[in-house]
């Protein structure tokens, strides 16, 4: 099959606390991991403003103690969120730079070569891959036009696109966006694939500086197959130093009586003592912190053991463990039946995550023989050499990456349809028949959620739109189309066949979206709720099939073709049982569902008894 694009193209992972660039190598038959001009293969996510100059990368975070309100980082946190979106408002209370909403877009305020400043998220993350690019082409020492760009699996469209438009900020062409988790797998079964005659089914665990992803994949020669996906998109490495700079500014706090939380600069410090001090846990059991007048002229020295560390972040661990369990779950698949466990991102390297990991799947042995730092990058790098012509020995794989919620429409009675199941492979196109309600009806409004609650309403609105519609009895099909493309963006479509009247939108975020963790809690409410839903799903269809009822018999009274010879008894009937029914459906309290059955199983006999010797 030809490739899609022409020339070169890097992988890029473009993390919340750090970014990697990597490539395939033709003549080497391999994936480089591209170093930095500092020597490093991977570069801070950070972008800082002095009085004359702009600095990226490792440049930018060294200065952060001395210049904490023009030093940005976090970036990917923002991308693709309303200012008002809770996440939004909780991180701001951390971060030293200012974040004010421009209608309701967050734009962080900076002082840059003595003016104000203000950027969106977008543009701090195409000042991140610009600096990525540069050290591509630096080491290949030829202009980088294309990348794919990696993003945790549970990024949503809006954040999906907003990351496309910082690479076209950066003057990068994404010819791909790809999870994280997927990018790990394809870098780990390359790896392993000489092996993989046999199926075999991965478990890859990704705990990276600030977003959590798992996924659940099965490889068999060179097809991958994503079978189930869960994450968050915060949490990670940044909440256990947040946990350890509260838990020693507590205690300055004791100790000399004052509070330092609301100095930026003595917060820096300690977050990036906290940051080293908690990556030397990793191999040690305690640790020491030492910050020189990190306040008021008082100098801070103080240890931690891991044990201190891990009780002060048990309840972050659980929680990765809950995402582990579910996504088990979702897949289906036994935990005995998982032959690799591959941890990805720094902070898979905690050794109480790993145990808690190792508990789970029965003690199994994890699989640490990737770089859990890099392993990212390279997945992408693989798949930039798979989409480009410019690349003659790149290996020959294929792969499938799935939805991580369900995808559905309102229908009458706020029941959620759904369209493309949660977990279904992408990219994917599915048409649904749906048919008008009332007669007449000028428009139909087409009202997409996600989410795996009964109640339409329960779920995410992910947006809506109207199809105008010819006048026409109830019953008039409509077509509507989700289609999802391998980025992972969904455009749904609907369309009246008579007129060819079609309408459609790329779903974007029409209003406050889901953090993770409410998406987490969804997932979990919905598993909670499930009597709730089956009884809500019940008494939904059991109305909808009266006013269905109501319809057919006051049609066929009304018929001009069919002389229905009723006595005044079976008129009676009818409009006795009419009249019920609508104010059964009418009425503001609740009916129950039984009475709601019943009368619908007589109103449905009495149209089978009476109606039927007609028509
Ligand atoms: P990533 O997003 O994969 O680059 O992961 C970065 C995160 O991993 C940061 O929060 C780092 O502090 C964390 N990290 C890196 N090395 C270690 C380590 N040895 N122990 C614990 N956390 C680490």
């Amino acid at each position: 099959m030809a490739k899609k694009h022409e020339g070169l193209a890097v992988g890029i992972d473009l993390g919340t606390t750090y970014s990697c660039v990597a490539v395939w190598l033709d003549e080497h038959n391999r994936v480089e991991i591209i170093h930095n001009d500092q020597g490093n293969r991977t570069t801070p996510s950070f972008v800082a403003f002095t009085d004359d100059q702009r600095l990226i990368g490792d440049a930018a975070k060294n200065q952060a103690a001395s210049n904490p309100t023009n030093t940005v980082f976090d970036a990917k946190r923002l991308i693709g969120r309303k200012f008002f979106d809770s996440v939004v408002q909780n991180d701001k209370k951390l971060w030293p730079f200012k974040v004010i909403g421009v209608n309701d877009k967050p734009m962080i305020i900076v002082k840059y070569k003595g003016e104000e400043k203000r950027y969106c998220a977008e543009e701090i993350s195409s000042m991140i891959l610009t600096k990525m690019r540069e050290v591509a082409e630096k080491y290949l020492m030829s202009p980088v036009k294309n990348a794919v760009v990696t993003v945790p699996a549970y990024f949503n469209d809006y954040q999906r696109k907003a990351t496309i438009d910082a690479g076209a900020i950066a003057g990068l062409n994404i010819i791909r966006i790809i999870n994280e988790p997927t990018a790990a797998a394809l870098a780990y079964g390359l790896d392993k694939r000489t092996n993989c005659a046999e199926e075999r089914n991965i478990f890859i665990f990704d705990l990276g500086g600030g977003t959590f992803d798992v996924s659940l994949l099965t490889i068999k020669d060179k097809v991958f197959h994503v079978k189930a996906t869960a994450g968050n998109t915060h949490l990670g490495g940044e909440d256990f130093d947040s946990r350890m700079v509260d838990h020693f500014a507590q205690e300055f706090n004791k100790k000399n009586k004052v509070d330092i939380t609301g100095n930026s600069r003595a917060l820096r410090r300690l977050r990036t003592a906290c940051e080293r001090a908690k990556r030397t846990l990793s191999f040690a059991s305690c640790t020491t912190i030492e910050l020189d007048s990190l306040f008021n002229g008082i100098d801070f020295i103080s240890s931690i053991t891991r044990a201190k560390f891990d009780a002060i972040n048990m309840d972050l661990f659980i929680e990765c463990l809950e995402t582990v369990e579910s996504c088990h779950n979702d897949a289906k698949m036994d935990k005995s039946s998982i032959h690799d466990v591959v941890l990805v991102g720094g902070s898979s390297r905690i050794p109480k995550v790993q145990q808690m990991l190792k508990e789970f799947f029965n003690e199994k042995e994890l699989c640490e023989s990737i770089n859990p730092d890099v392993a990212v990058a390279y997945g992408a790098a693989v798949q930039a050499a798979l989409l480009c012509d410019g690349f003659k020995n790149a290996p020959n794989l294929v792969f499938q990456d799935v939805t991580p919620l369900s995808l559905g429409l309102a229908i009458k009675g706020d029941l959620m349809t759904v369209v493309i199941p949660k977990n279904t492979s992408v990219p994917v196109k599915k048409t649904q028949t749906y048919k008008t309600t009332e007669d007449n009806q000028d428009s139909s409004v087409i009202i997409v959620y996600e989410g795996e609650r009964a109640r339409a309403s329960d779920n995410n609105l992910l947006g809506s739109f109207n199809l105008w519609l010819p006048a026409a009895p109830r019953g008039l099909p409509l077509e509507v189309c989700f289609d999802i493309n391998e980025n992972g963006i969904l455009v749904v479509s609907a369309s009246e066949k008579s007129t060819g009247n079609r309408t459609e939108i790329p779903i974007t975020n029409e209003k406050e979206r889901l953090s993770s963790q409410q998406i987490k809690e969804m997932t979990r409410e919905a598993e909670n709720y499930r009597i709730e839903d089956e009884k809500f799903l019940r008494k939904a269809n059991v109305m909808n099939g009266l006013d269905h009822c109501i319809y057919k018999l006051k049609k066929a009274l009304k018929r001009k073709d069919v002389k229905l010879n009723l006595s005044s008894k079976e008129n009676d009937k009818i409009n006795n049982a009419i009249t019920k029914a609508t104010n059964l459906l009418d009425s503001d309290k609740q009916s129950e569902i039984d009475v709601l059955e019943n009368h619908l199983k007589e109103l449905d006999s009495i149209f089978q008894q009476i109606i039927g010797r007609y028509v």
